[in-house]
């Protein structure tokens, strides 16, 4: 029989790209519910999914934070059965602390964090009384290791990142897989997005050198590193589609070497010591840097066979 398969924020980026993958799948393992917030911006979904609209895909409204949009969209499919929920939905907020209100804060973690919750309180019910389903949650790399101005949205990740090992735990009882996809830099409107609120920052509230620290090397790098690490969304929608992922799942090989600082030391002072030497001490270690991880990419590649589904 057919997975359904339910997947928030795909009017663009790894949700559109995944709703489409699966909804293509040769086999025709998957029914897709590809939801957004807001329909009006269906039309790249719909012209990606071409003639498996309203076959193997449909396009139905979800908001995470609206818990009624969510009941709706549920119980539109047919027994509300979900056995694969997708937690895509997100957003980035980068910069100074000082710069943002408490309100821009609480709605990154309104989406991100209790958009997840939203979505679990309505379907983990449903999936517990049938011993079956899988949650798949796309978190971030900044869900286990903090970036420089990216303070509220790594807080916002790591805290879906400890529900869900808490929540684990619980689903194992009840045979429910879940798995956290870590992805590095992709290539998406949050991108874009989140560069461009940035540049039209107001930074008034900041003093002069975190103006400039901002502006002169967090801005002026961030291309860069997506241009030299970003994925595609298509590329992390093919990860996620490996069988058996582990409960957490890095997407991009070529970061693998940055996290790996996280676990190399317990007490947690090399990889802030390495960061503000890549930030800091400029343009020549960052470049430095980033060839050296380059370098690293054959290695990371055999140690973490991201392609190879895991047993
Ligand atoms: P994207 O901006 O293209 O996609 C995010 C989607 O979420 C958008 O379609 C947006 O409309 C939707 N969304 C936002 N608020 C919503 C709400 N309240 N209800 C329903 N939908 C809502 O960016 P993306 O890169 O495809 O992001 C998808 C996920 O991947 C996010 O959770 C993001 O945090 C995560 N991620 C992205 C990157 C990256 O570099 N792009 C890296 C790591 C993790």
């Amino acid at each position: 029989a057919r997975r359904n398969v339910l997947i928030t924020g795909c009017s663009s980026g790894i949700g559109l790209a995944l709703a489409v993958k699966m909804a293509k799948d040769e086999q025709k393992r998957f029914k897709v519910y590809a939801t957004m917030r807001n329909l009006a911006k269906k039309e790249p979904l719909e012209e990606a999914a071409g003639h498996r609209l309203g076959k193997t895909l449909e396009i139905k409204q979800l908001d995470v934070c609206d818990e009624q949009s969510i009941k709706t969209c549920v119980n539109s499919i047919p027994d509300r059965r979900i056995d694969v929920l997708v937690s895509n939905a997100g957003m980035g907020l980068i910069g100074p602390i000082e710069c943002q209100t408490i309100d821009e804060m609480k709605t990154v973690m309104d989406t991100n964090f209790f958009g997840l919750v939203r979505l679990l309180k309505e379907i983990l019910p449903d999936m517990k009384r049938r011993k079956s389903g899988h949650i798949v949650i796309i978190s971030s790399v900044m869900g286990i290791q903090g970036i420089l101005f990216n303070d509220v949205y790594a807080a916002s990740k790591f805290a879906v990142e400890g529900f869900c090992e808490s929540l684990a735990i619980q689903a194992l009882k009840f045979k429910l897989q879940l798995s956290l996809i870590e992805p590095g830099p992709v290539v998406t409107e949050f991108e874009r997005k989140v560069f461009e609120d940035g540049m039209k920052m107001d930074l008034s509230a900041a003093d002069e050198e975190t103006a400039e620290m901002f502006t002169n090397i967090y801005l002026k790098n961030y291309k860069q590193i997506f241009q030299s690490l970003g994925q595609s969304a298509e590329d992390v929608a093919e990860i996620i589609l490996a069988e058996n992922p582990p409960f957490r799942h890095q997407t991009n090989t070529l970061y693998t070497p940055m996290t790996t600082l996280k676990y190399a030391d317990p007490n947690g002072d090399l990889p802030i010591d390495i960061f503000y030497k890549m930030v800091f001490q400029h343009d020549k270690i960052f470049s430095a840097s980033l060839n050296f991880i380059k370098l690293l990419r054959w290695r990371s590649r055999k140690s973490f066979d991201l392609g190879k589904p895991s047993q």
